[in-house]
């Protein structure tokens, strides 16, 4: 009989489970980092829309305008859920992958990167082809900044890009967001930021931040999959090609006289989304940033910071559990902790919260396998795949169990997850 105050309603509140033990419970979803569960709100919106959605951009009937006035309507919603300066592109993509993706493709000739190696595969990745510099992971927010003002200090004029996420996937802990950017911008270099993990947990306002761009994920801010977004400085996004080829993208197609064709390409935000648009993934993320911001984020905060005292302060209690941490105990940090319990594999310990007690978390190593092997320790061994952990690797057991939550959790999922631990 505790209480149960989540801060918005999500779908799924009463899906039951049948345990292993017998009986069934219902479902404590405690996997937020990977994919949130959707606002009732964006789910009652996108329901009251679906009669009326049409093409975008394209027909001349009532409903496709209405699409396209929905569709547009969208990206000022999350320009503003941002607070995207004037000159700022929105782009809508598929989730973060894609809105990293997209950027490396549109990088001038001759960009270095620059990306700390404790960073999602999503962050890590999309560069190679550039000249990247991976940094070592910092044990303090100050050490980072202090980090990558030290590799710009030392990078060859032209072009940089520096990446960097604002709350690791892995930890939780929120990095120096704006310090680094002021970083970057006294070194001449530009900054992407990775707010996969922090838009579904603070205000990420990029012009308070400063940041260039910034890149998020709709599932995991309580939209439904398939779309996210790449919001920022639209000059490179201008000058590049277009990530896709072909229609929407295009302004004109001619055929020339040599026989090939010629291609005027739009220079806003639909040159990056050629296509037909996923126009309700989008309508659900401006749904999900009207109710967050509706909802307010210090509310979400002060619920967030207490059901994470209780999960630290519980997890505290059991001598066998080391909880994952770069910054150390005082750091800043979002609703997502990792954790190892020693004489146990990370994946027994999952599935066993599963079956036993009908709770959801992640276990694995995050699709940040330099992160923790730095944290967990590299000479531990094998490490099973991004995603799916490697049977054959369990007996070195180099993976974590992940807990995460948000706006939706009640106190009860955090209490039963402590007690199974326990
Ligand atoms: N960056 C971070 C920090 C993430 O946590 C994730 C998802 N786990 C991603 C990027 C990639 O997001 P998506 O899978 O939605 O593309």
């Amino acid at each position: 009989a505790e209480s149960c105050t989540p801060v918005l309603p999500v779908l799924g509140r009463d899906v039951t489970v049948p345990l292993v033990t017998g009986g069934e419970v219902t479902y404590a979803a405690l996997d937020h980092a990977a994919s949130a569960p959707a606002l009732q709100r964006v789910w009652d919106d996108v329901a009251a829309y679906a009669p009326y959605y049409g093409s975008v951009h394209r027909g001349a009937g009532y409903l496709s305008q209405l699409s396209t006035d929905l569709f547009e309507q969208s990206r000022r919603a999350v320009a503003e859920f941002l607070g995207c300066r004037e000159d700022d592109e929105v782009v809508f993509t598929r989730a973060t992958t894609d809105s990293l993706n997209l950027l490396a493709s549109a990088l001038p000739a001759g960009t270095r990167v620059f990306v700390f190696e404790t960073e999602h595969h999503a962050s890590l990745l999309p560069w190679r082809g550039h000249d990247v510099t991976y940094l070592d992971a910092p044990r303090s927010p100050e050490q980072a900044v202090a980090t990558l003002e030290e590799a710009l200090h030392a990078a060859p004029a032209g072009p940089k890009l520096v990446c960097v996420t604002g709350a690791s996937n892995v930890t939780g802990e929120i990095w120096p967001v704006r310090e680094l950017t002021a970083a970057a911008h006294r070194h001449g270099a530009r900054l992407v930021l990775d707010a996969a993990q922090l838009a579904p947990h603070r205000p990420v306002d990029v012009s308070e931040l400063d940041v260039d761009w910034v890149a998020f994920s709709g599932h995991k801010l309580y939209a439904p999959f398939g779309a996210g977004v790449l919001a920022g400085r639209a000059d490179w996004l201008r000058a590049a090609e277009p990530y896709l080829a072909g229609g929407g993208a295009s302004r004109t197609v001619a055929r020339r006289e040599d026989g090939g064709v010629d291609v005027e390409w739009h220079t806003n935000a639909a040159r990056h989304e050629a296509g037909s648009p996923n126009v309700i993934g989008a309508y659900a993320i401006a749904s999900a940033c009207g109710a967050l911001r509706a909802a307010g984020f210090e509310r979400l905060v002060a619920r967030e910071e207490e059901l994470l005292a209780r999960l630290r302060a519980g997890l505290a209690e059991v001598p066998e559990v080391t909880v994952l941490s770069l910054f150390g105990d005082d750091a800043d940090r979002v609703g997502v902790l990792s954790f190892v319990v020693e004489g146990w594999n990370s994946s027994h310990f999952a599935a066993a919260l599963s079956a036993e007690h009908g709770i959801g978390v992640r276990d694995g190593l995050f699709c940040a396998h330099p992160l923790l092997r730095t944290l967990l320790g590299a000479e531990s061994g094998a490490a099973g795949e991004c995603g799916a952990p490697d049977a054959a690797a369990g007996a070195v057991s180099l993976n974590a169990i992940r807990v995460s939550f948000g706006v939706g959790t009640p106190d009860e999922h955090v209490s039963r997850f402590v007690s199974a631990v326990r």
